[in-house]
């Protein structure tokens, strides 16, 4: 199944996978990149990975290279350069730099408390409308005066998006319909590194990727993303938001959870072929023994059969 040439006769489909290189990918990363694969395969479309590797602290270049190999045990292949977002600070900077122009955006001179106090305050009306969380603007409306007291103070500011309130309705291709309000989201840290929404949205412009495919635990952040393309001038891709794996705790599936990585399985005689037959599984596209291949899964998989509840590891798997 390895190396294994695929058609993309659909110049016009690109999907792909955005893993941070900050751990080994464990059965749920691995479950999202297979449909995304899938998916891109089935309509004969192109597939990308993309290291969202904007933390520098948190991501390494090991971490990168043991989950393109992690993917490629697979058989999952990127077409192309798989590209680092740590490479295109430029591209972000440029995108903040048109929003300000454009009067969207400000600096937050908040800190982390000041924003949790922020966020909880009973006197705060908009919260009801915006996303859980969502920071209420406080440095929207700074005096000259007291701005001018926090620049000479030496705090650095966050640069957020000045948002509008518009209300999104996103088409997911599994989650359904899902709306909700875009809200001040952070563009820039306020150590100066771009921040997700901000770069994701630009890249998967700048790479022209149709279809996204990731966890469910993003849907929520589609609205705010839905409302920087439409500033920036950027088309919306097609989503498609899957279910998590959960352990038998109940909660998201993680690395302290036990076998979780294809390394981990390996020790326990778990071969990827293996694995790939319990992926499959879980999306209902064989039997729980049925040895399988990529082309078999690529014939069998539809995007609208994914399953809408999250995939429920039992102890005895891990
Ligand atoms: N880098 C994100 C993650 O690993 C995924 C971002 C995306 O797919 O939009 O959770």
């Amino acid at each position: 199944m390895h190396n294994e040439r695929w058609r993309t006769d659909n110049e016009h489909m690109r999907g792909r996978f955005a893993p941070s290189p900050t751990g080994q990918l464990h059965l749920g990363n691995l479950r999202t990149a297979l449909v995304s694969w899938l998916h891109a395969r089935s309509l004969g479309g192109e597939w990308l990975v993309r290291m969202e590797d904007l933390d520098r602290v948190t991501s390494s270049r090991a971490n990168e290279t043991d989950q393109l190999r992690s993917l490629a045990a697979l058989g999952l292949h990127p077409d192309g350069q798989v590209v680092r977002q740590s490479e295109r600070f430029e591209l972000y900077y440029a995108a903040i730099a048109r929003l300000r122009a454009d009067g969207r955006v400000y600096d937050c001179y908040c800190t982390r408390r000041e924003i949790r106090e922020a966020v909880s305050a009973p006197h705060n009306e908009r919260v009801g409308e915006l996303p859980e969380a969502a920071y209420p603007g406080t440095c929207r409306t700074l005096t000259a005066r007291r701005r001018a007291e926090l620049v000479a103070s030496g705090r650095r500011p966050a640069v957020r998006l000045a948002a509008d309130g518009e209300r999104f309705t996103v088409h997911d291709l599994v989650a359904g319909v899902y709306s909700g309000v875009s809200d001040d989201v952070v563009l820039q840290r306020n150590d100066g590194v771009p921040a997700y929404n901000l770069a994701v949205v630009v890249d998967d412009a700048a790479q022209g990727v149709t279809h996204v495919v990731r966890g469910d635990d993003l849907l929520s952040s589609t609205p705010r993303q839905r409302a920087l393309q439409q500033l920036l001038g950027l088309a919306t891709p097609t989503y498609a938001h899957i279910p998590m794996v959960v352990a038998p705790d109940g909660v998201r599936l993680a690395k302290r959870h036990g076998a979780v990585t294809l390394h981990d399985l390996a020790m326990r005689g778990v071969t990827p072929d293996r694995v790939l037959t319990r992926l499959a599984t879980s999306l209902g596209l064989c039997g729980p023994n049925e040895p399988v291949e990529l082309h078999e899964l690529v014939e069998r998989f539809q995007i609208g059969a994914v399953p809408t509840t999250p995939w429920s590891l039992s102890a005895t798997d891990l």
